[in-house]
Order: C-alpha cells, then sequence, then structure tokens
C-alpha cells in the first residue's frame, strides 16, 4: 500500500533552479527568451515567484544568460530583421498585436517597436525606408561590387535585407506553385536565384524570386543548382 503524501510547497528554491527553468521554456518557445505571460503558461514557478526573487523581468532573464527584449540598446536594424523574419513566417504583413499574441514570432514585443519607433505604423514605415535604403549592413550587393574583382558583381550569398525584398515583393507566395505560409504555417519559403548562380546568374533584385522548398528542391534537381 502506498504511503499517504501530502504535497509541500517549497520554499528557498534556488536561484540557479529558477533560471534553468526560465531557459527551458524559452528553449521549448525556440527563442533566446521569454515573457511573462509565456511562462506563466509554461514554467513551473510562476512569473511572480521570480519577479519576488529577481525584482525586474529583464533582470531574471539576463542572469538567466538569455536575451532581454526590452533593452534601449538593440540596434535598429536587429529590429528590422526581427520584424523581417516574422513577415516570413506570417507570409504577410505582420499586424501589431501579432508581435506580442503570435507564439515564438517575435523576439521583441510590440512595446518596444512603439517606443523606438512611435507606433507599429511608424515602425512599418521605418521599415521600408531601412530595406530600400540598401546603404547600411556592409554587406550589400553594391559594396560587394566594390570588394569583389573579377567577373561577378555579386556574393552569391544574399543577404536578409535583400531577402526581405524579394519576399515582401513576391508577397510571400512560391512562384512556381503559389504555396504561402498565410495559407498554410507549414510552407517554408527560399529566395532563389532565377538563372542560377552557378550559369552566371547574380544576387540582384530582379534575378531573384521566392520559393517554397518543394519546388526549390526539385528546381534544382532539374538544373543542378538553384
Ligand atoms: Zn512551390
Amino acid at each position: 500500500m502506498s504511503k499517504f503524501k501530502v504535497q509541500i510547497r517549497r520554499r528557498n528554491i534556488p536561484d540557479e533552479e529558477i533560471l534553468a527553468d526560465l531557459r527551458r521554456v524559452a528553449t521549448e518557445l525556440k527563442k533566446d527568451t521569454c515573457t511573462k505571460v509565456e511562462y506563466d503558461e509554461r514554467g513551473n514557478f510562476g512569473a511572480t515567484t521570480i519577479l519576488r526573487r529577481f525584482k525586474q523581468w529583464n533582470q531574471a532573464l539576463q542572469l538567466a544568460g538569455l536575451d532581454f527584449p526590452n533593452r534601449q540598446n538593440v540596434p535598429d536594424e536587429e529590429l528590422f530583421e526581427n520584424l523581417a523574419d516574422a513577415w516570413t513566417k506570417l507570409g504577410k504583413q505582420p499586424v501589431g498585436r501579432e508581435i506580442d499574441k503570435t507564439e515564438g514570432l517575435s523576439k521583441f514585443s510590440l512595446g518596444t517597436y512603439e517606443k523606438r519607433f512611435g507606433s507599429w505604423n511608424k515602425t512599418l514605415l521605418a521599415f521600408e525606408e531601412f530595406i530600400q535604403s540598401g546603404k547600411t549592413s556592409g554587406e550589400t550587393s553594391e559594396i560587394a561590387k566594390e570588394i569583389r574583382p573579377g567577373k561577378r558583381r555579386t556574393q552569391r550569398q544574399i543577404n536578409w535585407r535583400l531577402r526581405a525584398q524579394v519576399l515582401i515583393r513576391n508577397s510571400c507566395i512560391c512562384q512556381m506553385c503559389g504555396a504561402s505560409p498565410a495559407k498554410d504555417p507549414s510552407v517554408v519559403l527560399h529566395v532563389d536565384h532565377i538563372k542560377p548562380w552557378s550559369k552566371g546568374g547574380e544576387t540582384v533584385l530582379e534575378n531573384l524570386q521566392t520559393l517554397c522548398s518543394v519546388c526549390n528542391i526539385g528546381k534544382s534537381d532539374a538544373v543542378d543548382e538553384s
């Protein structure tokens, strides 16, 4: 016969155990951070326990070695890259509330964007300008053209900004079969050289298109390389 057992509320849980649980939740979410709401849903201790212990949520994230997304010193470019990433995952322009409400979509909260740019609409306008300006980040095709001697004007690698331009221009729809993550979240989009790089195709907007992973593999088989 099994012993009668009572449940004892544990006190004095070591800090490290709490921080490890915070990291576990972030890993489960496939992110390098987690919000209070996300932790309350999946954590073993509750966000209030963490706040009581560490005073501030960001402090706990920092001690756990996680990213603390409300920090003020995130470069604009990182916020934009995250937005491009969210856009690609959704297969459409994100609505402000989706940034907070869609699990695993964004590393940064809607509040972080609003604080930086004034509002979500202003964020989108600043993003558009950044994506189209093509001047910073040191790996745009223009710069590649200057530093690369020889026949090729560009590098094969497509930087995130060019990738975002292609995805947005193609409305995040596969140009061969029409698949889109907006309709089917299992669809993964790639950016493909229309004229293959191996056949002299350059890494420029006009020679790039959005393909789903299935069509991209099919095309690679057909032409040997994408
Ligand atoms: Zn396709």
